[in-house]
């Protein structure tokens, strides 16, 4: 049996008909930028997120870029993020030639710990960027007890998360000053190439942003502020807003994936409690997200498990022609590309350990019953070997 890490076609063709009228329709009215469709997809994406503005643009990764600089980030201001993330929520702070503020994560949720935050505050922090990681919403109550105290804006990185929920209801985009989101194609919600989006509540940074998006522009050829090419064309748009509709069915399919892996890595008796530093080398950590504590609403963007010795059952497989990821296998201290950041004391312990265990298995909605037992067996036969 072959599983495939992801595949997008045989979601394709639930929607080929819908979406293939509406990209024609866009090429016989030859209407490219920040038509109908874009207006839709705004309106779409802040109701699902309870927000009362979204913005759309032309990636995840210029959505943070635009959010960072809609706060007028300058060069030398501290912005805190997760040790362990995409590249993209660094990347985009250090292109400000502000200073990103790595610091290590919860070893639960493998989200930025709110305590860390905490400690990394000074007077040049200018804001602190959650990454809800997998699609499990980051500890927003205390991280927004802090922003409240130090008076220092929260940015969510919610690439992951469209339509996760923190555990009051509220949805991932709508815990912070902005959300930050990504439509790139393997994403829950992904369009045919790149485009983003940022949500928001308040007027004045919605309307900034939607100026910054067109170089800063206002009224036409009028630059008050230096923004940039940030627009999301109309083809992303309108592939959008006709997998949008299908986008809570997806999520949940893929939750209901998660409770199989879950019930099979218990059948075979490979499951561990999370709460220790290191796996124990016969058992596998499962995500925690379904226990008490940790009842926020999963989207499962990524399944990602923690086992030893995860190089040789990526491999191993991969010999079974099943498709695995490592989501990271890096931390971002240890990039080259930020040796120049002044080292600080921290020793990273959990980002580390868990840059060498985790591993991400196939989760996509479509992915069959027998297509789960089957890579639970398979890793059963690795650690039993
Ligand atoms: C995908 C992703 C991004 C960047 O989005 P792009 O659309 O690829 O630019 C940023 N942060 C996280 C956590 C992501 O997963």
């Amino acid at each position: 049996m072959k599983v495939n890490f992801f595949d997008l076609t045989e979601q394709y063709k639930t929607i080929k008909s819908d979406v293939e009228k509406s990209i024609l329709e866009i090429l016989d009215t030859q209407r490219f930028v920040l038509g109908k469709y874009v207006s839709k997809i705004e309106t779409d994406l802040a109701s699902l997120c309870g927000s009362k503005y979204a913005v759309a643009v032309s990636s995840g990764t210029d959505a943070i870029l635009s959010a960072l600089m809609a706060l007028d980030i300058k060069p030398e201001d501290e912005i805190i993020l997760p040790d362990f993330t995409f590249f993209a929520t660094a990347g985009t702070i250090a292109r400000l030639n502000a200073v990103p503020v790595f610091v290590d994560i919860d070893k639960n949720t493998y989200n930025i710990s709110a305590k860390e935050v905490r400690k990394h505050i000074t007077k040049k922090t200018k804001a602190i960027i959650p990454v809800h990681l997998y699609g499990y919403c980051a500890n927003i109550e205390e991280l927004n007890e802090i922003s409240r105290e130090f008076n220092i804006p929260i940015i969510e990185d919610a690439c992951q998360a469209i339509g996760s929920e923190y555990k009051d209801g509220r949805r991932a985009g709508n815990l912070g000053l902005m959300g930050c989101f990504s439509f790139y194609p393997t994403k829950n919600l992904g369009g045919g190439g790149d485009s983003g989006a940022v949500t928001t509540n308040d007027e004045k940074i919605y309307n900034k942003l939607k100026q910054m998006r067109n170089h800063g522009m206002e009224p036409r050829y009028y630059h008050s502020f230096i923004g940039g090419n940030f627009r999301m064309d109309e083809f992303q748009a309108a592939i959008l807003c006709n997998k949008m509709p299908h986008l809570e069915n997806w999520n949940n399919k893929r939750r209901e994936n998660a409770q199989l892996y879950k019930k099979y890595f218990q059948e075979y008796n490979l499951t561990e409690d999370n709460s220790i530093e290191f796996t124990k080398n016969n058992k596998v950590i499962i995500p925690l997200a379904d226990q008490q504590e940790y009842n926020n609403l999963h989207i499962y963007h990524q399944y990602c498990i923690r086992v030893q010795k995860r190089d040789e059952l990526k491999q191993f497989l991969a010999d079974n022609e099943i498709g695995s990821d490592i989501y990271y296998p890096v931390p971002l201290h240890k990039q080259t590309c930020f040796n120049y950041l002044k080292r600080c004391d921290d020793d990273f312990s959990v980002t580390n350990a868990v840059c060498n265990e985790i591993l991400a298995l196939p989760i996509y909605p479509e992915l069959k019953e027998e297509h789960i037992k089957f890579v639970v067996e398979t890793i059963a036969k690795f650690i039993k070997k």
